[in-house]
C-alpha cells in the first residue's frame, strides 16, 4: 500500500492496534471506535479484482462480524488506482462450467453483507467497476472521494451485471438511470454519482474518517432507496420506457450480435417489481450469456487488449516530447501526451494551426473528465513552440507534417544538428515507407514509424513500425511511450499500409468498385453494418477524406506485389470535383446534417458481404505470411482496437478460423472466378490450415 490511501489508512490502522494486518486479500482491523475496517488489497497486482478467493475471504470476515457485531463495517480499497476493476475475468471459464453454483456463492456473500445488522459503509476512490460496483451496492451507504466513478462494463463483455447489480441498482436509484448505466457501460463520475443517489456523500481523502463516523452514527441524510422504483413499478411510463429502450438498443447493438442488453431489458420487464425473482433471473440469464459466442469473443477482445498492454512494458525514458505539425494528428498527439504527464512542445509553420491545437487540447481535457487542476496542469505542460526551441531538449520528436517525402526529408534535415544524444525521431506517416524515410533521419537506428489513428484522443491503437535499421531499443521505448500515454502499441514491420491500412484498404476499394457497378452506397454500408462493422466503408471513406483515401489506394496499388481492385473512377471523379467527404460537407454522402445512418437492401448482390469482408481477411493472411506482425492475435487486436472490427466476432483471424480456413479459401476462389484476380486466396492461408 502506498501513496494517499496509505497515508490515511496508516492513521486508521495504527488506531486498530496493529490488527490492520494483511489476511489474504484484505487488511482487517477494528479502530478505537469499534468500527471494523475491511480494506481490499488484492495480492499480486496494483488493482483489486473481485475473485472467488476475495469473496470467500470477505464471507469469512462478515461471519466474524456477525458473531461480534461492530459499530459499523467499512469496506474500502488500499490500492491508489481505485476501488476495484470488477470480477476476475480469468475465472469466467470456471463460472461458465457451473454458473448456478458459483454465482449463487457470490450472491450469498453480498446478501449476507446486505443483511448485516450494523451500518455498512463503502468508501470509494477512483474506478469502481462491475463486481466492485456490486459490492458497493450491497453496502448500506457509499462515500465517494472526489474522482470516484462507477460503471457496469459487463455489457462490453457480452454480459450484464451478475452479482446482484441489476436488482440492487434498480432498487437504489431511478431505474431508468440504472438501466442506462447497465446498458451502455458508461461511467457515472463523482458528481453525477451523487446526483443519481449512488453516493451518499462526497469528501476529500483527509475527511474520510469523520465522514465514516457521521455515517456510522446514522447522521448522513439520504433519500429513501427504492422510492423511484416503487413509483415507477405500475406506471405506464415503465412500459413506454421499456419499448423505447428496446428500439434504441436494437439500433446500437442488434440482438443477433449482442444479446446481453436485450436480456437485461427482459429482466427488468419481467421482474422489475420483485427483487427476489430478479435475483434468480439475473443468475440464470448471466449463466446463459456466458455460453454465447458473443461473450466468449468479447472476453477474447479483453485479453487481446491485455496482450497489447504487455507490449508497452518498461521505461520509455521520455519526459519531453516535441511534436512537429499541429494539424489534425499532431494537435491530438500533443494534447494526449500532455494530458498523460509528458512535457510537450508543439511546432508548426502556421500560427493559426498552433492556436487551434491549444484550443482543441482544452476541449479534449473536458472530454476526458479532467478536474480543473488537472486541466490546468496538462495545459501548462503543453507549449506552442513555433521556433522549435524544444527540439534540442526533447527525448522524442514526433513528426506529423504533411504526407510528402520531400517535406518530411526537409523537416528531418532541420533536426540533424539539433536533436540531443539518444533522442528518438518518429514519423506518424500513414502510407510512406519507413525504410525510405529512415535515409533522411538523423540516426536510422533511432528512427521509426509511430502511426496513431484519427482521432488520437479516441482510438487507442498505435502501430510502432520498425524499419530495417530501427534498433530494438528504439522500438521498445516507443512502445513504452505509448503505454505511458495510455495507448496500446502493436509492433509492425515496414510494409505498404503497415498492418491496419493494408487490411482496410481492400475493403474500402471493393466498396468503391461496387459503387462503380451501380450498387447503392446505402446498400453497401448496410451490409458492412449488419456484419458488425462500426461504420460502412462508404461512410468511412467520406469520414477519412476521399483525397486521403485515393492517395493511400494509389500508394498501395503501386507498392504491393499482389493484385488490388482498380482504383475506382467514381472515387477519382469525386476527388476531382472537390467533394472529398465530411471535411468538405459532401462526399458520397451529404454531411450537412451530421453522420449518415444508411439502411437499405436495395440491389444487394448475393455475395456483397463476402466481397467486402474476405479481401480484408486475405490481406491479413498476406501480412502474416510476410512476417509483418508476430502472430494472428496481433492482427485481431489491432483491427478491433483501431477500426472497431466486429469485436463480437473476436477479430478477423478468429473469424476466419471460426468459419473454417478451407471454407474461406474456397469462397475466395469462387469470388476470384467471378470477379477477378484480386480475390485470389493468399498463399499465407496454407500455413494457417
Ligand atoms: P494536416 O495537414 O492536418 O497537418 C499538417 C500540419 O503540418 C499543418 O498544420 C501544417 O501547417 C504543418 N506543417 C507543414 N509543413 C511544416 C513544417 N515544415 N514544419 C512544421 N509544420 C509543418 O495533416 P494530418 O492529417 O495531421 O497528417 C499529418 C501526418 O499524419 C501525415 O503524415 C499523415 O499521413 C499522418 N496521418 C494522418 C491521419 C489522418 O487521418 N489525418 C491518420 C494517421 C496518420
Amino acid at each position: 500500500m502506498t501513496g494517499a490511501v496509505m497515508q490515511f489508512l496508516g492513521a486508521e490502522l495504527r488506531e486498530m492496534g496493529g490488527a490492520g494486518k494483511r489476511e489474504g486479500n484484505w487488511r482487517v482491523g477494528r479502530d478505537a471506535d469499534g468500527i471494523l475496517w475491511l480494506v481490499m488489497d488484492c495480492e499480486g497486482g496494483g488493482t483489486n479484482v473481485i475473485s472467488r478467493k476475495v469473496l470467500e475471504e470477505l464471507n469469512g470476515h462478515i461471519a466474524d462480524a456477525e458473531k461480534d457485531l461492530p459499530k459499523a463495517l467499512v469496506i474500502r480499497s488500499a490500492k491508489d488506482g481505485g476501488f476495484a476493476a470488477g470480477a476476475d475475468i480469468s475465472e469466467f471459464k470456471d463460472v461458465a462450467a457451473d454458473p448456478e453454483t458459483l454465482l449463487r456463492e457470490g450472491h450469498a456473500v453480498f446478501d449476507r453483507l446486505a443483511a448485516l445488522k450494523c451500518p455498512t459503509i463503502c468508501v470509494v476512490h477512483g474506478a469502481c467497476l462491475g463486481g466492485g460496483f456490486e459490492l458497493a451496492l450491497a453496502c448500506d451507504m457509499r462515500i465517494g472521494i472526489r474522482g470516484a466513478s462507477f460503471a457496469f462494463p459487463e455489457v462490453q463483455l457480452g454480459l450484464h451485471p451478475g452479482l446482484g447489480g441489476t436488482f440492487r441498482s434498480l432498487a437504489l436509484i431511478d431505474p431508468i438511470e440504472a438501466m442506462t448505466l447497465m446498458l451502455t457501460g458508461k461511467s457515472a463520475h463523482t458528481n453525477k454519482a451523487k446526483k443519481l443517489g449512488l453516493l451518499d456523500a462526497i469528501v476529500e481523502e483527509r475527511h474520510v474518517a469523520s465522514a465514516v463516523q457521521t455515517a456510522a452514527n446514522g447522521q448522513i441524510e439520504r433519500p429513501e432507496p427504492g422510492l423511484k422504483t416503487r413509483a415507477m413499478a405500475f406506471s405506464p411510463a415503465r412500459n413506454y420506457a421499456i419499448k423505447q429502450m428496446r428500439a434504441q438498443t436494437e439500433k446500437k447493438a442488434p440482438k443477433s450480435h449482442y444479446p446481453a442488453p436485450h436480456a437485461l431489458i427482459d429482466l427488468w420487464e419481467e421482474h422489475g417489481n420483485d427483487a427476489e425473482a430478479m435475483q434468480k433471473a439475473e443468475i440464470d440469464s448471466f449463466g446463459r450469456l456466458l455460453q454465447t459466442d458473443t461473450s466468449k469473443n468479447l472476453q477474447r477482445a479483453f485479453f487481446l487488449r491485455q496482450r497489447l498492454r504487455g507490449n508497452a512494458k518498461g521505461e520509455d525514458g521520455i519526459a519531453h516530447v516535441h511534436v512537429i505539425g499541429a494539424g489534425a494528428m499532431g494537435a491530438e498527439i500533443a494534447a494526449m501526451s500532455a494530458i498523460r504527464g509528458k512535457r510537450v512542445t508543439l511546432g508548426d509553420t502556421s500560427a493559426e494551426a498552433l492556436g487551434r491545437a491549444i484550443k482543441l487540447a482544452g476541449e479534449i481535457c473536458g472530454s476526458k473528465h479532467l478536474s480543473s487542476a488537472e486541466k490546468r496542469d496538462a495545459l501548462d505542460r503543453l507549449m506552442p513552440d513555433p521556433d522549435g526551441y524544444g527540439i534540442t531538449s526533447a527525448d522524442l520528436v514526433i513528426e506529423a507534417g504533411p504526407e510528402k517525402v520531400e517535406i518530411k526529408a526537409k523537416i528531418y534535415d532541420g533536426l540533424k544538428s539539433r536533436m540531443k544524444d539518444g533522442a528518438i525521431l518518429a514519423s506518424n506517416t500513414s502510407s510512406l515507407s519507413v525504410d525510405e524515410l529512415a535515409h533522411h533521419a538523423h540516426d536510422a537506428a533511432r528512427f521509426a514509424g509511430l502511426h496513431f489513428f484519427n482521432p488520437v484522443s479516441k482510438i487507442d491503437l498505435v502501430e510502432v513500425i520498425k524499419s530495417a535499421q530501427t534498433s530494438d531499443d528504439t522500438a521498445a521505448r516507443l512502445a513504452a511511450f505509448c503505454g505511458a500515454i495510455k495507448k496500446r502499441p502493436v509492433h509492425v514491420a515496414d510494409y505498404p499500409g503497415f498492418l491496419v491500412n493494408r487490411a482496410l484498404v481492400p475493403y474500402m476499394m471493393e466498396a468503391m468498385t461496387l459503387l462503380d457497378e451501380g450498387v447503392p452506397k446505402e446498400t453497401i454500408d448496410t451490409a458492412a453494418l449488419r456484419f458488425g462493422m462500426p461504420m460502412g466503408p462508404v461512410t468511412l471513406a467520406d469520414q477519412v477524406g476521399l483525397d486521403i483515401g485515393l492517395h493511400v489506394a494509389l500508394s498501395l496499388s503501386e507498392n504491393l506485389d499482389v493484385p488490388l481492385a482498380p482504383v475506382s473512377d467514381t472515387l477519382r471523379d469525386k476527388v476531382a470535383a472537390g467533394e472529398i467527404g465530411k471535411k468538405a460537407g459532401k462526399g458520397f454522402y451529404d454531411w450537412s446534417e451530421g453522420t449518415p445512418h444508411p439502411s437499405s437492401d436495395e440491389g444487394a448482390p448475393e455475395d456483397l458481404t463476402d466481397r467486402l469482408i474476405l479481401p480484408m481477411l486475405n490481406a491479413c493472411a498476406e501480412v502474416l505470411r510476410k512476417d509483418i506482425v508476430e502472430a494472428p492475435d496481433d492482427i485481431d487486436a489491432a483491427m478491433i482496437f483501431a477500426t472497431g472490427w466486429a469485436p463480437f466476432r473476436g477479430g478477423p483471424m478468429h473469424y476466419a478460423r471460426a468459419r473454417g480456413i478451407d471454407e474461406v479459401v474456397a469462397r475466395l476462389r469462387a469470388l476470384e472466378d467471378k470477379h477477378g484476380a484480386r480475390f485470389a486466396p493468399d498463399a499465407g492461408w496454407e500455413a494457417l490450415k
